[in-house]
């Protein structure tokens, strides 16, 4: 995974060494007990690899002098974390000060991880030899390699060591999920019965795009229909349609024919990359519409969103009509076509708020308005699928959104994210590390979700948090 972690106990110059590795001339100085910044990273180029150090990571913050049990307890935090994040750990000693009881707890958890551990003797500053190195071959973790972060001593040295122990080459982009871009992209249409999804589909699956060679496969009891696209950029893309009975939501299920069409629809979302979610362009967005959302919210899948049947909307405009839009649609007042388009789109934020940034696209499949537009906003997604979000950056851009609007207090403790990194792709996935997993509210966890989105271009892709509570 690439990811390098610095642990020692404090006062040994892990933010020194930190902040040599990354180039940087100096930051905060967190090694004292009670400056906390808890975990700070940074994406080392031309060694291709992720550098953290844990340094503030344990302490409360307001400790000024801390006991040994203290900082015992945050040395194990901090150790635990690296154990669980790192490729390889850089175990940092003070060479002038010598071995000490924490460096040997330390290293007991170390050499019981089995991890690659990296043993670095800091503060050999001069040749002469206070460092005790037979000290340091004592505790079991391979040869010591002495360095001065102060300094710079075997700086190079160290490198070298570092790649030697990750290997050079970045290794080959892990494949974090089973497409590539070659692959057809496979969409479904969800939606309410009525609004439009099989006249949709048939407009899809028209005259020059129909693969009709390709006998339809079936995945998994869903229909799969293989088309293809000519993009904006002339060229074609392969695209599957999954097809679907459409979903009823579970309070509205009549029969077992009914249940089972249900399931057949769930089958489809996942087994599709993009998701158009249609609705009526009259009726507005439904309850029903919502809850057929939240099912394709619930397996992450990116969305299109589209507002079928436009035509009876353009048409009643042009002709001086009020496109007599349902009552309970919250879309009141407007006075022409694209007015109507904004309140539209007004009432799908209010109402559909858990799909940050999800296109919305006005459509007929009557006429064929914007049915390309649809496919063109589903190849877009398809690519922002395949974002990779550098760690110093996720980081930063989580420590931005939590000191902006920092989480509220649940039982006197807030959330705190200590370090994140992204884990996949389809869906995106990113794992954080955190004091305590149930402290994140669902309305912070959106917050953060639509935040990295912004961030990230990730607009209309979901993200999947993994919390891994370190308290
Ligand atoms: P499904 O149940 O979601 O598959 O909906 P259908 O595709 O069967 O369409 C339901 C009704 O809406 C049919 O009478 C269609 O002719 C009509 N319809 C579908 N799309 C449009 C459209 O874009 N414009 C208009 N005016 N009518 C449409």
């Amino acid at each position: 995974n690439r990811t390098v972690v610095i642990v020692g106990r404090p006062n040994v110059g892990k933010s020194r060494l930190f902040n040599r590795l990354a180039r940087k001339r100096i930051s905060i100085v967190h090694d004292q007990p009670g400056v906390t910044r808890d975990v700070i990273s940074a994406d080392i180029e031309d060694g291709g690899y992720t550098l953290l150090d844990t340094g503030g990571l344990g302490f409360k913050g307001d400790d000024g002098n801390l006991s040994l049990a203290a900082l015992t307890r945050a040395s194990e935090t901090q150790v635990d974390f690296a154990i669980e994040t790192a490729q390889l750990i850089l175990f940092v000693i003070d060479g002038l000060e010598g071995l000490t009881a924490l460096d040997m707890t330390i290293a007991r958890m170390l050499r019981k991880s089995k991890k690659d551990v990296l043993l670095v003797v800091n503060k050999a500053d001069f040749d002469d030899d206070k460092v005790d190195l037979a000290e340091a071959y004592r505790l079991g973790l391979g040869e010591p390699l002495r360095v001065s972060a102060e300094h710079g001593r075997s700086e190079s040295y160290l490198r070298e060591e570092i790649l030697k122990r990750i290997g050079t080459v970045p290794e080959v982009e892990e494949a974090t999920g089973p497409k590539t871009s070659a692959d057809p992209l496979c969409v479904c249409f969800i939606g309410r019965p009525n609004v439009g999804k099989s006249s949709l589909s048939n407009r899809l699956l028209r005259s020059d795009r129909l693969i009709v060679s390709d006998v339809p496969g079936t995945t998994r009891d869903a229909i799969s229909l293989p088309f293809e696209f000519k993009g904006r950029n002339g060229k074609m893309y392969p695209f599957r349609l999954i097809d679907t009975a459409g979903i009823k939501t579970q309070t509205k299920l009549a029969s077992p024919v009914e249940y089972f069409s249900r399931l057949r629809s769930l089958d489809a979302i996942k087994e599709t990359d993009v998701v158009f979610l249609v609705l009526d362009a009259i009726d507005g967005v439904t309850q029903q519409d919502k809850a057929i959302a939240g099912e394709a919210v619930k397996e992450r899948k990116p969305i299109v969103i589209v507002v079928n049947k436009w035509d009876v909307v353009r048409d009643a405009f042009k002709k001086g009509e009020d496109p007599n839009c349902a009552p309970e649609a919250a879309i009141h007042g407007f006075d022409s076509e694209r007015d109507y388009r904004k309140k539209y789109e007004r009432s799908i934020f209010d109402s559909l708020f858990f799909t940050p940034g999800a296109p919305v696209i006005f459509a007929s499949a009557m006429s064929g308005y914007e049915v390309d537009r649809m496919l063109n906003a589903a190849v877009q997604l398809n690519r922002i699928l395949d974002t990779k979000m550098p760690t110093a950056k996720l980081n930063k851009t989580i420590n931005y959104l939590t000191e902006r609007t920092p989480p509220p207090a649940i039982g006197g403790k807030r959330f705190r994210a200590y370090y994140a990194l992204q884990t996949g792709n389809r869906p995106f996935r990113i794992k954080i590390f955190c004091n305590r997993e149930e402290k994140l509210t669902e309305q912070y966890r959106r917050y953060l979700e639509a935040g990295l989105v912004d961030a990230f271009e990730l607009n209309g892709c979901p993200i999947y948090f993994e919390l891994v509570g370190k308290e």
